[in-house]
């Protein structure tokens, strides 16, 4: 499929790649800032990819998280350019000995192979040496880590935003986790988001203020109604509409009930 998009944004450049265009949810953006990739984009998007990538000479590909669309082209993008990627430690284990994913995901995004990677390194720059730092922040993915450009003012934010609103949870996120890791993002400063499904969010900080508060407001509506006496499946339907399509096609492993029943125990300030 071919190139979708191409972003630039001062020494920033993007390319949106994608089999299906449902969404953001559907289609990838892999970033580049200068010689540095940000995540490599879906396997089965390679051919797209490679194409961004010959570009220009690449020092380093720094990934956010293990998910295939995340690092699926690593493997590919190794062999081409002769650097071995970089990737967060809780993932390193997982991808280097492969992973399976569910039939809806391989349909989105092809399926992953065994990757080989090196730890962050401590001191990650950008060429013109402005640095780059690695900020660890689970719940999305037990790995994900996103990087922080203080010069530049960015955050590559891997999963962590995706939307203002969040209406789907994945089975195996931690929606505790995942809101203190917000928290601890917004201690820092940036103005523009960098996420590879959205694209380029500008008034990032405030986007993600955003997005905690909304989830701190589901948690508090959810637990007040549990309080009442209402059923899970009552305070669903009352807060986010009965589970949908995508609840039953993924088989509940992207749904609005994960999302419920984690907002149901997560501790509230
Ligand atoms: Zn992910």
């Amino acid at each position: 499929m071919a190139i979708r998009e191409r972003f630039h944004l001062g020494a920033l450049e993007g390319v949106r790649v994608g089999r299906f265009q449902f969404g953001i949810n559907t289609t990838f953006i892999v970033y580049r800032v200068g010689d540095t990739l940000f995540d490599a984009g879906p396997p089965n998007q390679w051919s797209s990819v490679a194409a961004f990538v010959s570009e220009r000479p690449v020092r380093q590909l720094l990934l956010t998280h293990h998910h295939e669309d995340h690092s699926g082209n690593a493997g590919r993008i190794a062999t081409l350019t002769g650097v071995t990627p970089m990737a967060p430690e809780p993932g390193r284990a997982k991808l280097a000995r492969g992973f399976a994913t569910p039939p809806l995901q391989r349909l989105i995004w092809g399926a992953p192979s065994p990757l080989a990677t090196e730890p962050l390194a401590d001191d990650l720059h950008l060429e013109d040496g402005s640095p780059i730092q690695p900020v660890f922040t689970p719940g999305h993915a037990p790995d994900l880590t996103c990087f922080h450009l203080p010069q530049q003012g960015w955050l590559l934010s891997g999963d962590l935003y995706l939307s203002r609103k969040l209406r789907y949870l994945r089975s195996d996120e931690d929606l505790a986790e995942l809101m203190a890791s917000l928290r601890k993002v917004l201690t820092l400063p940036f103005d523009t988001l960098l996420c590879p499904h959205r694209g380029p969010v500008r008034q990032g900080h405030q986007a993600l203020c955003e997005k905690l508060a909304n989830l701190e407001r589901l948690c508090a509506e959810a637990q007040a109604l549990a309080r009442q006496g209402r059923s899970e499946k009552a305070i669903l339907k009352a807060l986010l509409g009965p589970e949908d399509w995508l609840g039953h096609l993924s088989r509940y492993n992207l749904s609005k009930t994960n999302l419920i029943r984690q907002a149901l125990t997560v501790p509230l300030p």
